[in-house]
């Protein structure tokens, strides 16, 4: 049973990054009919951000990443909060020291700090210098009595070398020589990142470990605590990195990088897994249209790639107007909710909805597309109502004709259109400037959807006063 795992900390946004490799994580269980595990590892204090972990949670339920074991859904292994187990990872570090794996070091942040200038006056990488690693059992128990402060590290072999296969990247072999005595119990009982992870995938179950390239160096360090504690090791994916279009890391400056900044930009979560999905993996078939359901079915971890992605925001643009398009004008209608103020006529938001559907990118451009429906009074420079060369008297009597002919007109797309079309020739007027005409006295804007169509949805009523406010404006 493939047993996977998404394990942030809460230490800010849910990175996008991030929601990537979660989704290769919760595709590839789905694929193999196995459970996808939520685990908070929170147990660095210093960095955690109050409401992170409730974003997260929050962002999931959003994508639809249902998981089968986590906060809120409990499992067989819980608790799924790293800080409320502490006493077993405590309880593994002295084990480790047990089996001669992990040792005490006793010394202070001072001593520390002073190994790490010298070694950076030398150019040397800041590692630690092995001082407490042969201390005596006796002495440490002595020092360790008298209430001396202490933290455990993890006695990486001088000699040989750690290697894994990766899933995407093949072998891969690290130095023991290049790996430093990594702490794994902080003096005040709270274990790193590397011991917890390892003991909680371990206790998890988790067989599978698909993770960002970013976390390839740690995986020897995790290796050496699994065969120290003679467990078996997980499978290893490494996911690779997501650039910007520059092709430097993914940052704030190629735009939102928090998960939360996408749902609220009007991004659609299905579009998101859809563009995310093929960051870094391709499915056998070249296209580009996947459906989660799809996506469960097509995905692998060996069509992950090894080189990195390119975080392409037009190419999300592209999805995101997809996916709008696909919906049919009821569900719509529902997911621009957040976006629409909740005075707006529900009934009319369907009406108008399929006049524009095709236009948005994104839910925020409903708005802007659309808000003359929804105004009673719309602000236009009168200047729009004159096209190339035509003054303001023709201009008036065109309108003032059309008037005429559309309250004889029968309401009816065919009919207005035919009207206009009509006293467009009758004036002499090309039917393209008598339209442009039209529409910015309806909607006072130049681009907008098809102009009978706008007119039907706006109703003859509107229609009638706003060519009537046209012609107060040229007056
Ligand atoms: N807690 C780590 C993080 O912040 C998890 C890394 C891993 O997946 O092992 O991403």
């Amino acid at each position: 049973m493939v047993r996977t795992r998404f394990a942030p900390s809460p230490t800010g946004e849910p990175h996008i990054g991030n929601i990537r490799t979660t989704i290769f994580e919760y595709l590839f269980a789905r694929h193999e009919n196995g459970k996808f595990i939520l685990r908070i590892e929170d147990t660095d204090k210093s960095r955690e951000v109050p409401g992170s972990k409730e974003k997260i949670i929050e962002g999931l339920k959003w994508l639809g990443l249902e998981w089968d074991e986590g906060p809120g859904v409990g499992g067989p292994f819980g608790p799924y909060i790293q800080s409320e187990r502490l006493e077993l990872y405590q309880k593994m570090a002295v084990k480790l020291v047990e089996l001669g794996k992990a040792y005490y070091c006793f010394c202070s942040p001072k001593r520390l700090e002073e190994v790490r200038k010298a070694q950076a006056e030398k150019g040397e990488a800041p590692r630690y210098d092995q001082h407490c690693r042969d201390l005596s059992p006796e002495e440490c128990q002595a020092r360790l009595s008298k209430k001396e402060m202490a933290v455990i590290r993890l006695k990486v072999p001088e000699k040989g070398e750690t290697s894994f296969d990766d899933i995407v990247r093949g072998k891969v072999t690290f130095q023991n020589s290049e790996i430093d005595d990594q702490v794994l119990l902080k003096s005040d009982g709270y274990p790193t990142y590397h011991l917890a992870v390892v003991v909680d995938d371990h206790a998890m179950e988790v067989n599978y470990v698909i993770r960002g390239e970013e976390w390839l160096s740690s995986t020897p360090k995790h290796i050496l605590i699994y065969q120290a504690m003679g467990w078996k090791t997980p499978y290893y994916a490494h996911a690779p990195l997501i650039l910007g279009s520059d092709r430097s890391k993914l940052s704030k400056r190629h735009g939102a990088t928090s998960l939360t900044e996408y749902r609220d930009k009007g991004y659609l979560p299905e579009a998101l897994i859809n563009f995310l999905a093929l960051l870094g993996w391709s499915p056998k078939e070249n296209r580009d249209l996947f459906t989660k359901e799809e996506l469960i079915k097509e995905f692998s971890l060996e069509r992950i790639q090894k080189n990195p992605a390119i975080f392409d925001m037009d190419k999300l643009n592209w999805f995101n107007g997809q996916y709008i398009r696909k919906l049919d004008p009821e569900e719509l209608s529902k997911r621009l909710q957040p976006f629409i103020p909740s005075d707006y006529d529900s009934e009319l938001v369907k009406k108008v909805i399929p006049l524009v559907q095709d236009r948005m990118v994104t839910l925020k451009d409903f708005i802007p597309l659309t808000d003359f429906f929804f105004k009673y009074e719309i602000d236009y420079d009168k200047k729009l109502l004159l096209q190339k060369d035509r003054k303001g008297g023709e201009t008036r009597e065109a309108l003032e004709r059309v008037l005429e002919v559309i309250k004889k007109s029968a309401w009816k797309h065919e009919d207005l259109e035919k009207a206009c079309r009509g006293l467009a020739e009758e004036l002499k007027w090309k039917p393209g400037e008598l339209f442009m005409t039209i529409r910015v006295a309806l909607t006072g804007r130049t681009a907008t959807p098809p102009l009978f169509e706008t007119m039907l949805v706006l109703g003859k009523e509107m229609t009638v006063e706003r060519l009537e406010e046209a012609l107060v404006k040229l007056s």
